[in-house]
């Protein structure tokens, strides 16, 4: 759905809810966005109606976390999500709280948010309430807590890694008494769940200056309590870029470790078994590269991402390693005269024909042999070549 639909609902939505006498605002990300200069991410709505009260304005709406005043609202083909106004209950273990309490007033509401910059309103005539100075501290840069830092992060430890996530993302410093009460309670990390983490840390992987959340993990010392006290190394960093997927950041977290730890990343962040085979396709590939150049075979075998991946690595964590540039890695896996054994120009019946033998190992085998030859160019990817060379083959074999 494109975004301009998005505003106009929630414009629509902010307008009905306004007719039937309640306060209704763009909050959250999305108000960052506007201040930032940047188009909205998802919008999210906030309004001094009550869930039932969301629910009967609006009769197309979704129950998505009603025990939080939470309703999707179905506009115009866009779902928006609509939020009571509401204060946060009792903290327990340093997690968001079981239970909220609904509020009337947007300013109770404004306070349980994470950062300043997190927590402005923007009215239907495009007027930003800003309450804590969000505005300034975004045009500074800055990410600071609403409130008492120490006290905020005790409450809920995920904002620890959320602010860190942030600077990453929007090349933001913290606030000194931020980043200090990170420090203080970076050890409550532990409470929090590890698919929590694992998101905001892939978020990082995935954003423009991952730097600026390494370096910060490194000073206040946070990067201890995360699962497997890994060795973090900001310093290299630095020339990290392959923010396309959430992969490369494993991967090269994982290159920074020792063996032992570098297999357990996968089961201790709980990625997928998909995630666990491109990352451990990336390592292996810079230990190829720290023995000699690719080969015919590895360009073949290794996916185009994972060996441009993989040489950019190398070249970061192993400076004294002469590297190929992208371009010439792509142009000479693409030189390959068969990229995957789906171009094979014979099938696994042809073979059994040819021989007049039934399929077993051997015929998987064989096809390995004949790509082989194929890649070394001992023969063309062409049926008579191909079928003259098996009967030559397998009369040595015989
Ligand atoms: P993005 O979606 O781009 O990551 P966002 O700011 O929209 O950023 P969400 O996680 O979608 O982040 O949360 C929406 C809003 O809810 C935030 O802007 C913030 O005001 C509030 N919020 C989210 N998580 C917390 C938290 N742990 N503590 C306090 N407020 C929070
Ligand atoms: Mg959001």
């Amino acid at each position: 759905m494109s975004k301009t639909n998005e505003w106009a609902a929630s414009q629509k939505i902010i307008e009905t809810l306004q007719q039937q006498g309640f306060e209704a605002y763009v909050v959250g990300g999305a108000v960052r966005d506007i201040v930032l200069g940047k188009p909205a991410t998802d919008i999210d709505i906030a309004t001094s109606a009550l869930p039932e009260e969301i629910k009967s304005t609006f009769p197309r709406s979704i129950d998505v976390g009603i025990a939080h005043g939470t309703i999707v609202v179905l506009m115009d083909e866009c779902a928006i999500e609509v939020t009571t106004f509401r204060t946060d209950g009792k903290y327990v273990d340093h997690r968001r709280p079981t239970h909220v309490t609904f509020v009337r007033s947007l300013e109770e509401d404004m306070k349980r948010r994470d950062f300043t910059m997190n927590a402005m309103a923007q009215t239907r005539d495009e007027e930003i309430i800003d309450l804590f100075g969000g505005k300034v501290d975004i045009q500074n840069g800055i990410i600071r807590t609403v409130g008492d830092p120490n006290h905020r992060f005790a409450e809920d430890a995920l904002r620890m890694l959320r602010a860190i996530r942030f600077s990453a993302q929007l090349n933001f410093q913290l606030e000194e008494k931020t980043s200090e009460a990170i420090t203080n309670n970076a050890i409550s990390i532990q409470n929090i769940s590890v698919e929590r983490i694992t998101n905001e840390l892939e978020k990082i992987w995935l954003s423009a200056f991952p730097i600026n959340a390494l370096k910060e993990i490194e000073k206040t010392k946070i990067g201890q309590w995360l699962p497997g006290s890994l060795n973090w190394s900001p310093e290299m960093w630095e020339q990290f870029d392959d923010n396309k997927a959430t992969v490369h950041g494993w991967a090269f977290l994982s290159l920074l470790q020792n063996k032992d730890k570098q297999e357990k990343i996968p089961r201790l962040y709980r990625l997928s078994n998909l995630q666990k085979i491109e990352i451990q396709q990336i390592v292996k590939a810079v230990h190829i590269r720290k023995q000699r150049f690719f080969s015919t075979v590895d360009l073949y075998q290794f996916s185009e991402q994972t060996l441009v991946t993989a040489e950019k690595f190398v070249k970061i964590l192993f400076p004294t390693i002469e590297t190929t540039d992208s371009t010439t890695i792509v142009e000479n896996k693409k030189a390959l005269p068969i990229q995957s054994i789906k171009e094979l120009s014979i099938t696994g019946n042809d073979l059994m024909n040819w021989l007049d033998k039934p399929g077993g190992p051997w015929l998987k085998e064989m096809i390995n042999e004949i790509v082989q030859a194929i890649l070394h160019k001992e023969i063309n990817n062409h049926p008579e070549q191909i079928k003259e060379w098996i009967k030559n083959e397998s009369r040595h074999k015989n």
